[in-house]
């Protein structure tokens, strides 16, 4: 069946409503107060999707069959310009945000991408701090972007590779990309001072299962964190299988049982990754279990899709016009951005993980990926 066209970006139709404008709505901004969600989650980490396109067509995140040649992708007129991100992530600091993270698609394809990062690189918390600022790539294009990237004032990245195969990872990516150039990439990163270097492997039980050892091998005294991502159920075209997950306990006992393990402690809170060290001093490998061991109690992420709407988890299935309070017949200040921002996440409710084939969990389509970032 082709689906072509008709994969649609989910969001909630209602106009986000502004606060009335002027002293009201200063007034109604939660400075001083930490801002909490409905389960007393604060707002830290920010992942900004710079565009919904990919030179990748990874089965698990946009399958050829659903985005082909004919997939409309979003007109460059309906994507946030970098004014209106910059500005945007400035309020979400002003709340709280410590952390940016650029994605998409492939954020490395937007034209001009290392203005954004100085301009983002740029902004401060509150109390005058720096902020976390890191992209995450499918590194494709890194080595000939790192150095430049890392110039603009991006602090270090997080590279996606399923596997060292290249038969295996070439049949993953689904465009013949081949593993020796996101090596290269990698390599460039590093070269160009771009760490701590994450790569995340998505494992797929039966498609790349059998790269769990030889990535942990490739990586371990690299400096570089392998971290290893079950399969989600995001989005509404991936074909997600419950028996296509492979659960990270089982990953974990491939590599320990070749090198043994020792726990780590969080590095920081809402950190996704269980964090684990080679016993013989190999380095850091990380198991980010969204299907089997759900960790929605501590999450403090928002997500800015490349339209401009916020979603308050990677589940989502409705998300919040911000672009209409910017781009309206009477835009709206600063202020009314943070009082809209902060009403939003104020009654944020979301644990999809949790829930996840209950009831609860709705049967809504959920928002695709590559739209609202990884
Ligand atoms: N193009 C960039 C990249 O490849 O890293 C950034 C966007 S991509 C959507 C972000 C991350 O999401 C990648 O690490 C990708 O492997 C991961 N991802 C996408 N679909 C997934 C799924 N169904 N399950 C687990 N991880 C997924």
């Amino acid at each position: 069946m082709r689906m072509s066209g008709r994969v649609m970006p989910l969001f909630d139709a209602r106009p986000l409503r502004a606060p009335a404008p002027g002293p009201a709505a200063a007034r109604d901004l939660p400075v001083g107060r930490p801002l909490a969600d409905t389960l007393g989650r604060p707002l830290r980490d920010l992942r900004i999707s710079v565009t919904d396109r990919c030179n990748f067509r990874c089965g698990y995140c946009m399958p050829k069959q659903v985005f082909d040649k004919h997939h409309q992708f979003l007109p460059h007129a309906d994507l946030l310009s970098f004014e209106e991100i910059t500005r945007l992530a400035r309020v979400f600091v002003g709340l709280g945000v410590e952390k940016l993270r650029i994605t998409g698609g492939e954020p490395t394809l937007r034209r001009g991408l290392d203005s954004l990062i100085a301009m983002l690189a740029a902004l401060r918390t509150p109390d005058g701090r720096e902020l976390d600022l890191t992209l995450t790539t499918n590194g494709s294009t890194l080595a000939r972007k790192a150095a430049g990237l890392k110039a603009a004032g991006l602090k270090r990245l997080t590279v996606s590779l399923d596997g060292l195969d290249d038969a295996v990872f070439q049949r993953m990516n689904d465009v013949g990309f081949p593993v020796a150039d996101v090596l290269d990439g990698i390599r460039a990163a590093q070269a160009a001072g771009l760490g701590p270097i994450k790569v995340n492997m998505v494992v797929q039980r039966g498609v790349n299962d059998d790269q769990i050892v030889a990535m942990a091998r490739h990586f371990r005294h690299s400096g570089v964190v392998l971290r290893f991502f079950e399969f989600m159920d995001v989005g509404a075209t991936n074909g997600w299988r419950m028996d296509q997950v492979l659960p990270s306990r089982e990953v974990q006992r491939r590599i320990a049982a070749q090198w043994p393990l020792a726990p780590l402690s969080h590095s920081a809170p809402g950190e996704t990754a269980e964090r684990w060290a080679y016993a013989d001093g190999g380095g850091e490998v990380g198991f980010i279990s969204s299907v089997t061991q759900a960790f929605c109690g501590d999450c403090n992420r928002a997500r800015l899709s490349t339209e401009g709407r916020l979603y308050t988890c990677l589940f989502a299935t409705r998300g919040h016009d911000l672009r209409g309070l910017l781009r309206g017949a009477e835009p709206a200040g600063d202020g009314e951005l943070a009082s809209a921002i902060a009403g939003v996440w104020a009654g944020r409710t979301d644990r999809y993980s949790q829930l996840r084939g209950t009831a609860a969990a709705g049967a809504e389509p959920r928002v695709e990926m590559h739209y609202i970032g990884g």
